[in-house]
């Protein structure tokens, strides 16, 4: 049995891993799907303190796993499909294994929002995206759509004028959510150009993206544009659903947690995206895992 297991290896699982290595916890960390999480996703972090130079997600996630992996973290790659918390030790099962622990700190991050538009689910692979770093190297020399007017549409836009001959931003409404350094470099780069106040209503195309229609949603005007990929950034959904009936969210999904990141079952701790809808920012899921380990060692020392 497990003193803590950590479910999550993004910057508030990694950050948790650490500081409960370093409180001699002998942390487990199940990593899910992706290594690192949504910031392993990226090319370019500007904003994590420390380094001035910037550096990549994945440069990011290795050195936040090797720091909490000096300490004695141990990081098992499998994902969580349900859990027993109404038992103790809590009961997790895997796809490779089942475990049992005394305390859990739930770092299950967000996963991108779809569109919920025909032909995006049957595209998705053959031309909709949802990760430039992972997909923009194959269109070069293409002609490329990114849906959202957020941080990630425009930081990813920009990252795929490194390839693509043309990015252009659809966005619903006619003002950007992005901050202004961002704002500033997309209305800089020639390659890019924004479509306003309008949505993809539909992806079509056979073995791969050939158009997608688009609607004006002042007028209601309906469009057929021809684009070869489309990037959809338009926000994420947090991954609770294993917890459903056990933990509590709220309407959105959200775990619920009080301000010490304690949720309604003593020893379940959450850190990150799964709770935190506001920021949003690796450095605050971060300082959360941190918080959530703190909180599991003060829970654990209790139970002795
Ligand atoms: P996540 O990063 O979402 O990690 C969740 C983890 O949980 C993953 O490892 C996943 O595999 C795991 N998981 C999920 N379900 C299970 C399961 N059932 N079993 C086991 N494991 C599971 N922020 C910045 O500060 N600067 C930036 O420049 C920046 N750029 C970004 C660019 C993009 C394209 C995106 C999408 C986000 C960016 N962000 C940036 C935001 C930042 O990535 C997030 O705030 C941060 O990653 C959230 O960390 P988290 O640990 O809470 O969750
Ligand atoms: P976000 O800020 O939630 O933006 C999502 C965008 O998608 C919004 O512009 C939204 O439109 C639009 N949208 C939502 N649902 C839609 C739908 N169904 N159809 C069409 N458009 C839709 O998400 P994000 O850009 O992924 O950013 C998430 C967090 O990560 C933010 O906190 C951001 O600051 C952070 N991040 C930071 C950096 C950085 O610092 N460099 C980079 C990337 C991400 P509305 O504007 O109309 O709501």
């Amino acid at each position: 049995m497990e003193n803590v297991i950590i479910i999550g290896s993004g910057p508030a699982g990694l950050t948790a891993a650490l500081y409960t290595a370093r409180a001699n916890l002998n942390p487990l960390v199940i990593t899910g799907q992706e290594l690192g999480g949504q910031i392993a996703t990226t090319t370019e972090v500007e904003n994590f303190p420390g380094f001035p130079e910037g550096l990549t997600g994945p440069q990011l996630t290795e050195l936040m796993q090797k720091q909490a992996e000096r300490f004695g973290a141990r990081i098992e790659f499998d994902s969580i499909t349900s859990v027993d918390l109404t038992r103790r030790p809590f009961r997790l099962v895997g796809n490779n294994a089942e475990y049992e622990a005394q305390s859990l700190i739930i770092a299950t991050g967000a996963s991108p929002r779809k569109l919920g538009v025909p032909g995006e689910k049957e595209l998705t692979g053959r031309g909709v995206s949802y990760c430039a770093t992972c997909d923009g190297f194959f269109f070069r020399g293409k002609e490329l759509m990114v849906v959202g007017g957020g941080d990630s549409a425009l930081q990813e836009g920009l990252f795929l004028t490194k390839f693509a001959s043309k990015v252009q931003i659809v966005h619903r409404r006619d003002s950007l959510r992005a901050g202004p350094v961002l704002q500033e470099r997309a209305r800089k780069n020639e390659k890019m150009s924004f479509i306003w106040n309008t949505v993809i209503t539909e992806v079509q195309g056979d073995k791969a993206v050939k158009s997608v229609r688009l609607k004006n949603v002042q007028t209601s005007e309906e469009t057929i544009k021809l684009v070869d990929g489309v990037f959809v950034y338009v926000g994420h959904i947090p991954n609770t659903a294993i917890f459903k009936g056990q933990l509590e969210v709220d309407e959105e999904g959200y775990l619920t947690v009080d301000g010490k990141l304690h949720t309604n079952i003593p020893g379940v701790f959450a850190a990150g995206e799964a709770h935190d809808r506001w920021f949003r920012q690796a450095i605050v899921s971060a300082g959360y895992g941190c918080m959530a380990a703190m909180e599991t060692e003060k829970y654990l020392a209790s139970l002795e």
